[in-house]
């Protein structure tokens, strides 16, 4: 919550009232959230990247840094022990969120009176210690200015 991975309040959604955090007996490592006055119920992850899974908090986290830091499924799977049907299922919902980011925050460049430049890197390894060939991701970059001032 501290983090603004977990909302830090939360209003009912059938009477507006404000909910509070409350032990859930069965599952006592996560906490509820429950209406003062209706006495309705919402998970703790209502809205939050954790909403959609039967996984626990912490093997999400982990899950999805490895996921982001380029780590091998195969490697995720044989460490943690994560299905690989659960690791399929991860692993396009975290692409498709970054993707979906990406497309949110990007504008377009160029145009009248600027000047594009584009930088490409590939990030890897040289696999078998072989000359030129690189294992890895291409990234490009874009740079975006009036010309004369960089
Ligand atoms: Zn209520």
């Amino acid at each position: 919550m501290e983090s603004g991975l977990l909302k830090d309040k939360l209003n009912c959604v059938k009477c507006t009232e404000p909910c509070s955090l409350m032990k859930r007996k069965k599952s006592p490592n996560e906490s509820i959230w429950r209406c003062k006055k209706c006495r309705a119920e919402k998970s703790l992850r209502i809205g939050s990247w954790f909403s959609c899974s039967k996984l626990n908090l912490q093997e999400i986290l982990l899950l999805t840094w490895h996921l982001i830091s380029g780590t091998k499924t195969c490697d995720i799977e044989r460490h943690f022990g994560f299905s690989s049907a659960t690791l399929a299922d991860w692993h396009q919902f975290v692409h498709k969120q970054v993707l979906d980011h990406v497309e949110l925050t990007s504008s377009k460049i160029g145009g009248v009176g600027k000047v594009v430049e584009v930088d490409e890197s590939k990030f890897g390894k040289r696999k078998y210690h072989r000359e030129h060939y690189v294992e890895g991701q291409w990234v490009f970059v874009g740079f975006d200015f009036i010309k004369g001032v960089p």
